[in-house]
């Protein structure tokens, strides 16, 4: 039995039966047979409902962010803006697929040589609970327009959130098997990757999960897809806008109570704009808005479960007790976990080295370009850096020397439907979203015709 427990308030909200091993058999064979009627629709038809889609979740937003809310304690003003992401990315799908999949020719000594892109089938998703609508829209618009189908095995703790998602793709109109919701535990994803209808599985969440995962697929010879969490770097330079800078900072950090793949976890920063910046970053995050994650003002609510916020709580302890100061917050209630910042951090210590999955910080000072690149590559992740300086050059020689997916200047780190999104290291292998992202389950085949 699955369960979602308020994090909020402990109150017990919704059980799910798990399937046994017949019901999801049955799942997985209608998911198949869906498939061999949906790699046969146009891109007309498949833009029709998913821009249906689209309006479904805009026209109900509010309904699906109060379950993300509930079930894992996102305050409600983001979980809207979750809910509309999500929209956007299936009208960003629905606009672009076509184009995006179109034949590619490629001269050659043929009379015609080109690329065809074919759907591969079923598409087995394993989700976390962090984002629980975007990280499952932003698999399944793409595949779908493709011409895939998705099961979905989402995190235990927002097995209500998986329903509902199941549900818009239903209130759209899309053939029923399209997407299905699977309740299922983690032991179960075996005998779904070796099923011969599951042609392939992306993964978003921890190392663990990602490398048991990507072996089982490896072992039956079908194509990962992992994302798997980062330690992005904030690097500040001298030069940088200072109020602007803070502003973005605070919102890389905090934002979604810190759990965030994409998070700026390490604040670097110039020693020159240290102590000033510092004073300011505080102010900024003292006056975030800190309380009921249902309330419309709140900007800081609660962690999803207690063991996250149990997590976090030893690696900031573990970094005071290393020598790290706190400058803001340290201490844990529950699944409240107070707004932390941390100063001379260094980079043996948990906060820096370890991916820290809440609203903690810490602040560690350079004093060169070599060293800010140095201390940022630093890292068993590569998802992304933002790096804010206002010297343009300077910015343009430093791009290449970051081991990372992701460059961001004088912006948090954030995912858009028109740019691909992934990691090198152990952050992971392939790309999500644009069209980077919706190439990743297709056959590519070659045609050359003499
Ligand atoms: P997990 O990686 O355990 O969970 C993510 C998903 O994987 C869930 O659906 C989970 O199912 C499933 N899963 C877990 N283990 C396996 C397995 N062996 N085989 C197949 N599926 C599996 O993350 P946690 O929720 O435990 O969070 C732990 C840490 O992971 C965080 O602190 C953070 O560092 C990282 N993380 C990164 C995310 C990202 O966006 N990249 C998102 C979430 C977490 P179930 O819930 O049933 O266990």
């Amino acid at each position: 039995m699955k369960e979602s427990v308020n994090p909020y308030d402990g109150e017990k909200l919704f059980q799910f039966k798990e399937l046994n091993n017949s019901e999801l058999e049955e799942k997985i064979k209608a998911s198949h047979e869906c498939f061999l009627d949906w790699k046969k629709t146009s891109y007309e038809e498949r833009s029709k409902l998913m821009f249906k889609a689209a309006e479904e979740l805009r026209n109900n937003k509010r309904k699906y962010a109060e379950i993300i809310t509930k079930e894992m304690g996102k305050p409600i003003s983001q979980s809207i803006a979750e809910v509309e992401k999500c929209a956007w990315a299936c009208e960003y799908y629905a606009e672009n697929s076509e184009n995006q999949l179109q034949d590619e020719i490629i001269e050659t000594d043929a009379e015609t040589s080109y690329v065809k892109y074919q759907p591969l089938g079923v598409i087995l998703a394993v989700m976390p609970w962090n984002y629980p609508f975007w990280q499952v829209f932003r698999f399944v618009a793409p595949n779908l327009m493709a011409g895939n189908v998705g099961i979905l095995k989402h995190a235990s703790n927002v097995m209500k959130s998986a329903e509902m998602i199941q549900e818009v793709f239903e209130n759209a109109g899309f053939p029923k098997g399209c997407f299905q919701n699977l309740v299922l535990s983690s032991d179960k994803i075996k005998s779904v990757i070796e099923n011969d209808l599951v042609k392939a599985v992306t993964l978003t969440g921890s190392k663990p999960a990602g490398a048991s995962v990507a072996s089982i697929a490896g072992e039956n010879i079908k194509k990962s897809v992992l994302e798997l969490g980062g330690s992005n770097a904030l690097v500040v330079f001298e030069d940088a806008n200072l109020d602007e800078t803070v502003e973005t900072c605070a919102m890389a950090r905090f934002q979604n109570v810190g759990q965030s793949c994409i998070a700026g976890k390490r604040l670097l920063v110039h020693r020159s704009i240290a102590e000033e910046f510092t004073e300011k970053y505080v102010e900024k995050v003292k006056s975030f808005k800190v309380g009921d994650p249902m309330a419309e003002d709140t900007y800081i609510g609660v962690m999803a479960r207690e063991d996250l916020a149990e997590d976090l709580e030893k690696q900031v302890s573990g970094s005071i007790e290393m020598g790290a100061k706190v400058v803001l917050g340290g201490n844990r209630k529950g699944t409240f976990f107070e707004p932390t910042i941390l100063s001379e951090v260094t980079v043996d210590m948990p906060i820096f080295k370890e991916e820290t999955f809440g609203p903690a910080i810490g602040i560690t000072i350079f004093d060169t370009d070599e060293e800010a690149v140095e201390l940022s590559n630093n890292s068993v992740f590569g998802l992304g850096v933002s790096i804010f300086s206002s010297n343009k050059d300077r910015v343009e020689k430093l791009i290449p020397q970051f081991d990372e997916g992701a460059v961001f200047v004088n912006e948090l780190v954030k995912s858009d439907p028109r740019l691909p999104f992934g990691g090198v290291g152990i952050s992971g292998y392939g790309r999500e979203l644009s069209s980077h992202g919706i190439k990743e389950f297709l056959n590519k085949k070659t045609v050359y015709i003499k």
